[in-house]
């Protein structure tokens, strides 16, 4: 298995490419599709936000086999985010997680119009999402970011993922454990919808 630090030099490959419109393109898929039926070796596990614009395959520019995607609205931690992680973790040895959130993020939106206008319509399904972006943003509204909405939206979304990074990395013992001796790196990302770069908010 590749370091975490050799897998991120991919993601970021992939992404130049993505934003140049220089995609190696799917001519391997028949080849891959055969490579990867008896085994799997996904070089970075991608915890990312279900928004139909930042398919996380094609932003990184990457094919079959080398991402294991977890998608939910606002890339929140849930004990089946952490759970599928471990998994992953365990089975395959990847070393690289990456919180991959975005701009205009519309569960985040919806978290700070709730603490904004609190409803009471909203479903208890999508509460449970709701409340797990919560806690990272509500300290914001105390600031002077209140009367400006889209740099409260952009600063919002970067707390949100520093929250998952910080959560992931605490989120089990397996993953403490792993974290603590090297053999995992949960790294922040963000995703431009605007100019489809990603700008990870950590070096390693
Ligand atoms: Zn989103």
């Amino acid at each position: 298995m590749i370091s975490a630090k050799t897998a991120l030099e991919r993601l970021k490959a992939g992404n130049e490419r993505f934003v140049t419109d220089q995609c190696l393109g799917n001519n391997t898929h028949r080849q891959r599709r055969s490579e990867t039926v008896s085994k799997q070796e996904p070089v970075a596990i991608i915890l990312g936000c279900s928004d139909s614009r930042v398919p996380a395959e094609i932003v990184f520019d990457q094919g079959l086999g080398d991402l294991f995607v977890i998608r939910v609205a606002g890339n929140v931690v849930a004990p089946s985010q952490v759970g599928s992680i471990e998994f992953a973790v365990e089975r395959f040895g990847t070393e690289l997680v990456v919180v991959l959130g975005h701009s205009c993020c519309g569960a985040v939106a919806a978290t700070l119009g709730e603490l904004q206008n609190p409803s009471t319509h909203r479903s208890p399904a999508l509460h449970s999402i709701v409340d797990r972006i919560r806690p990272s943003v509500e300290t914001l509204l105390e600031t002077r970011l209140r009367d400006d909405p889209d740099e409260l939206l952009h600063f919002a979304i970067r707390a949100n993922i520093r929250s998952a990074v910080n959560q992931l990395q605490r989120g089990s013992h397996i993953l403490e454990r792993l974290v603590n001796s090297g053999k995992l790196v949960v790294v922040g990302a963000s995703y431009s919808l605007e100019t489809g770069c990603v700008e990870f908010l950590d070096t390693i």
